[in-house]
């Protein structure tokens, strides 16, 4: 892990440029650099906080509000028909730039992408019993 500013930080600290389109006391929304499709959007916290796990929750649920308002607010601006909203949680999930925020990806039908479920190979074989532990260690954790 890096002391280094984030690309993120920088454009908190306005030392980069960026389209912002929202703006709160802990996030800040702007459009991707290299857009998935038009209106792609970051929401990040203004602290770098790098995962999700890593986030007080109180600023998590600031983040996720502002995904909630701005999601079809983009939808809309841009003429899409859905949304995906991602989080690459973790260098292991494909994050790049290691301080947390979340994909805003207007969709359209025919638009080329997939769902999500096209990240994976497709589902894993689990048996009962291992299905039975997986809940059993989350809800022990919860
Ligand atoms: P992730 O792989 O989830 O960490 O996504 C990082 C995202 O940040 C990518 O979609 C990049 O296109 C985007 N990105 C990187 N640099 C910039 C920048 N200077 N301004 C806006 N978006 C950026």
């Amino acid at each position: 892990v890096s002391d280094d500013p984030t690309v993120f930080e920088k454009i908190i600290a306005g030392e980069l440029p960026a389209r912002v389109v929202h703006e709160t006391e802990t996030t800040m929304a702007f459009l991707d650099a290299n857009p998935l499709a038009p209106g792609h959007t970051l929401v990040v916290s203004k602290e770098p906080y790098e995962r999700l796990r890593d986030a007080p929750p109180e600023i998590a649920a600031d983040v996720f509000a502002v995904v909630r308002e701005l999601a079809p607010v983009v939808e809309d601006a841009v003429g899409a028909a859905g949304t995906t909203v991602a989080v690459n949680d973790g260098a292991a999930a494909g994050q790049e730039v290691p301080h947390l925020h979340v994909h805003v990806v207007p969709r359209s039908s025919g638009d080329g992408g997939g769902p999500v479920h096209a990240a994976f190979q497709g589902p894993v074989d689990l048996p009962e019993e291992r299905l039975d532990e997986i809940a059993a260690a989350i809800t022990d954790r919860t």
